[in-house]
């Protein structure tokens, strides 16, 4: 029993209009309709205040990695909160569940990331990263070297800085983003922008647009270049093959440090631990949350390669949140990172499970509302369009169609998300082929009821 499932759900729903903010709401629309109460979950599967069973292919928020219900990880939150429920990470102290967790993250990141910075988000991780490269460069005798360079519709989070770093215009014109010093070039996204052109040749196009405005702003002027290795909020743009080689040459060229930001496409999500490793890039810090604790407790952080920490190593880095390390939270994190590595989670969604999605997915292409079906690992997208051949959005307002398929998804339990008439997936990583077939099952219907 939860605290209050007892009561009535339209009782609920009142409390929850009454006295709860959603966030990335219309909160006045939502009041009417009355939020669904969700109540429990395991495995893939929710269930709400009416004892609805709702599969949910979005994993929560691109989080819950590990699949809901695991008691291995409740087992460890209770005896770490029994044991050292909180402690900082300042001021010369540390503890064990941190030592821990960035042992093994250094040993599961790629190359020499091999240092860790804790946060309680995913945004705060990019709020660091935004401070730390500054102050890098400052101690690199560059103080000049401020501007960080981003891209139209990437999503770096909700703070003023994520925000600011992120690219989507709604959220910039709610209190005056984006803040100073941070640049936006076109993102690669050759389905909505690609024009004539072929993938490869857009590809390559858009990563110049790096070197572009590296030129225009000024080398000694550009701190760092961030992205996420495939955007996930803005609607899973999976890049053309062309991009990622040429902004890594880009970025080596010009000395711009390289932020991959894997909130999203880290631990698992794209078929590697890291999508830096799907993409080929080596970045020199990579912002982490979401899956590195399964969305079980709240942490972030960003992983930075030894120069950039022996640099940072040589000043008092005046920057770190109360929960930077919480113990509870690194314990969570290690022992989702464990049943991640024991079950080869990783190599499922590489090998087999993963596979077996992807395949059902580019399927729905055949069907007539559906223009494009991209899919990597297992996070995918198909575009909704009234005219296939021509990629053509729907008159009038973007995302109207792609709210009504969403709605029916809901009617249907199935959890999708829609970016404007785009419908996505991110399902737990333990998604079983059978639970698969239903998430393909319901798309398709939600996607007849469309029509
Ligand atoms: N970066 C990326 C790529 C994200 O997708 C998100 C959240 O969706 C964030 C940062 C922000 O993370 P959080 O919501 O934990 O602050």
């Amino acid at each position: 029993e939860t605290i209050t499932n007892h009561l009535p759900t339209a009782e609920l729903q009142a409390l929850d209009a009454a006295h709860h903010l959603h966030p990335f709401s219309h909160q006045g629309e939502l009041a009417e309709k009355g939020a669904r109460i969700i109540t429990r979950a395991t495995g893939v599967t929710l269930t709400d205040s009416e004892g609805c069973e709702i599969l949910d292919a979005m994993a929560g928020l691109w989080c819950v990695n590990v699949g809901y219900g695991r008691d291995e990880i409740a087992d460890v939150a209770a005896r770490q909160i029994r044991e050292l429920p909180y402690y900082n990470t300042f001021f010369q102290t540390s503890h064990v569940p941190v030592i821990a967790l960035s042992a093994k993250l250094a040993e599961l990141a790629p190359g020499d990331l091999n240092h860790v910075f804790y946060a309680g988000s995913g945004s705060e991780a990019n709020d660091t990263n935004m401070r730390m490269v500054r102050v890098y460069w400052a101690q690199k005798g560059k103080p000049d070297k401020k501007i960080i360079i981003s891209r139209n519709n990437a999503y770096h989070g909700s703070t003023m800085a994520g925000a600011s770093l992120g690219g989507m215009t709604p959220m910039h014109e709610q209190g005056g983003l984006p803040i100073p010093d941070v640049h936006h070039i076109p993102q690669p996204n050759w389905y909505a922008e690609g024009g004539d052109t072929t993938p490869e040749e857009f590809g390559l196009q858009r990563a110049q647009e790096l070197e572009k405005a590296i030129l225009a702003l000024g080398e000694d002027k550009v701190a760092a270049f961030i992205a996420e290795p495939v955007q996930g909020a803005g609607g899973v743009i999976i890049p053309p093959s062309t991009y990622w080689p040429e902004i890594q040459r880009i970025c080596d060229k010009y000395e711009i440090l390289l932020i991959a930001d894997e909130v999203i496409c880290g631990f698992g999500r794209t078929g590697n631990w890291f999508g830096s490793e799907t993409m080929g890039i080596k970045p020199h810090i990579m912002s982490i949350a979401k899956g590195l604790s399964s969305g079980y407790a709240p942490i972030g952080g960003s992983i930075v390669c030894d120069e950039v920490a022996e640099v940072i190593a040589g000043c008092e880095f005046n920057h770190g949140y109360t929960y930077s390390g919480h113990p509870v939270a690194a314990a969570i994190a290690l022992e989702n990172l464990r049943i991640l590595e024991e079950e080869n989670i990783v190599d499922r969604v590489r090998n087999d499970t993963g596979p077996y999605l992807q395949k059902k997915w580019k399927a729905l292409a055949d069907h007539p509302l559906v223009a494009d079906a991209c899919i990597v690992g297992m996070m995918g997208a198909i575009a909704l369009s009234p005219n296939k051949a021509e990629r053509a959005p729907f008159d009038g307002d973007s995302g109207a169609v792609g709210l009504i398929c969403r709605e029916h998804c809901f009617a249907n339990n199935l959890i999708m998300r829609h970016v404007g008439d785009r419908m996505i997936i991110s399902p737990p990583l333990v998604i079983t082929k059978d639970e698969i077939d239903t998430l393909i099952e319901r798309a398709t219907r939600a996607l007849d009821l469309t029509l």
